[in-house]
């Protein structure tokens, strides 16, 4: 394994002879909130030694090339929002944060395309590109906060990936740094791009250990005309995950099926201080369906609803205008701050199993929380046997 040395004076000065001095801090307080993501801070967080924030791929590459001259890790980091511990400095060193690469370069409505840098946040390029009547499909749960670099860095999706999939899906090119100090430019503009080795997949979902995705253009699509959902409130758990596979069946294909469980629903809303219809409900399925005209999604939503309702569905309510979309989606955005308040001693975990098996997952989550005396709470992107429990 690589021995590292650890920042010294001199490695300071060189990266704020490279970055500048706003660029470079040393100051504890400043770097706390770089030492840890969305894992638990008393088990994993870890403080750097430097943070930087370049505002230029040449500067990441400057960066770089310090580091490894002086054998020093560098953790790349977008947001901050991942769970996996990925942009914890865990030997220390240099965090390379690229929030300051945060412009769009370019809205290519021609070839449906959009060059940005890895710091925007993907919830303000979808904006940009909502005037255009585009948007950037793959994109996970946490949009608000998560940078586009970390997205790609994670082969991150999120509710919408039933039917849009994954970021990877819409990577058509990349700008890296690698370790080195090299800035090497990946894929192109074109859907079919077969002329040598395709690396740019070979970054996504890399987690940040390849090199520094410094900018990516990302395949857009035709924004939906129309979009509804509904809320459908079943009496068990079990009732609700059963219907998921019966909708992927039907030939349908929700934007989103997402599960909450009658736990993630009632702390939730008191964290929101909202009201949903909860007697006598164990769980409840959000589902998506949007499209291309009004018609078509309110034929797939009426059948869906229908299926729900020969399947144990207690009611199945229909949210059509904005407004009362954002109030059911809000619920489950905010399930994962409402369970921090009401229990600042929890672990979120998140597991993925293949649709098949997503009836198995809640009788053990229960044979678990029985077992070992803990309170499990279980919502999750049902139609990709995405679950997360808390
Ligand atoms: C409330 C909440 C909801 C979430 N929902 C989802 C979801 O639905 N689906 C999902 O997949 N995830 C979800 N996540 C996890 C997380 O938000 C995503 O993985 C997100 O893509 C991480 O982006 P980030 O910018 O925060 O990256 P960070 O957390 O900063 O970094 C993540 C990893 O990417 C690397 N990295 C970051 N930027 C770069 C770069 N420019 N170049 C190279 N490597 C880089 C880091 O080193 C690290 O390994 C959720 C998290 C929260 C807190």
């Amino acid at each position: 394994m690589v021995e590292y040395n650890q920042v010294t004076k001199e490695i300071v000065d060189e990266l704020i002879v490279a970055l500048g001095p706003y660029n470079v801090t040393i100051d504890y307080e400043k770097m706390e909130m770089y030492s840890h993501d969305e894992t638990n801070i008393e088990h994993y967080a870890h403080m750097p030694e430097v943070v930087v924030t370049p505002e230029s791929t040449e500067q990441v590459a400057m960066i770089m090339r310090i580091a490894t001259k002086y054998v020093i890790p560098v953790t790349p980091r977008g947001a901050g929002s991942g769970l996996s511990g990925g942009a914890i400095p865990v030997y220390g060193g240099i965090v390379l944060s690229v929030e300051r690469m945060n412009r769009i370069l370019e809205i290519d409505k021609e070839n449906l395309a959009v060059t940005s840098e890895a710091g925007v946040i993907t919830n303000d390029l979808n904006e940009q590109l909502k005037k255009e009547g585009l948007f950037f499909a793959g994109y996970p749960m946490s949009l608000e906060t998560c940078f586009l670099g970390g997205n790609i860095a994670e082969n991150a999706g999120g509710g919408r990936a039933v039917k849009y999939g994954v970021t990877g899906r819409y990577v058509l090119a990349l700008t890296v740094v690698t370790p080195s100090g090299e800035i090497i430019h990946l894929g192109g503009k074109v859907t079919k791009d077969v002329s040598g080795y395709d690396l740019k997949q070979l970054y996504i979902g890399s987690e940040g250990t390849l090199g520094i995705i410094t900018e990516a253009t990302i395949k857009l699509l035709g924004l939906p005309q129309a979009k509804s959902d509904l809320l459908v409130p079943f009496a068990t758990a079990e009732q609700a995950i059963s219907v998921v596979s019966l909708i992927m069946r039907e030939g349908i294909i929700p934007t989103s099926i997402e599960f909450m469980d009658q736990a993630s629903i009632e702390m939730s809303c008191e964290y929101l201080n909202e009201s949903l219809p909860t007697d006598g409900v164990g769980a409840m399925l959000l589902i998506e369906i949007d499209g291309t005209d009004e018609s078509t999604v309110e034929s797939e939503l009426l059948r869906v609803g229908q299926l729900c309702e020969d399947n144990g569905a207690i009611e199945v309510y229909i949210a059509e205008d904005f407004y009362t979309q954002e109030r059911i989606w809000a619920v489950r955005r905010n399930i994962a701050e409402a369970i921090k308040i009401y229990s600042p001693i929890q672990s979120l975990e998140d597991i993925v199993v293949p649709i098949g098996s997503i009836a198995k997952v809640l009788p053990e989550l229960e044979r678990l929380s029985k077992a070992h005396h803990v309170k499990i709470v279980c919502y999750g992107h049902a139609g990709t046997g995405i679950f997360t429990q808390q």
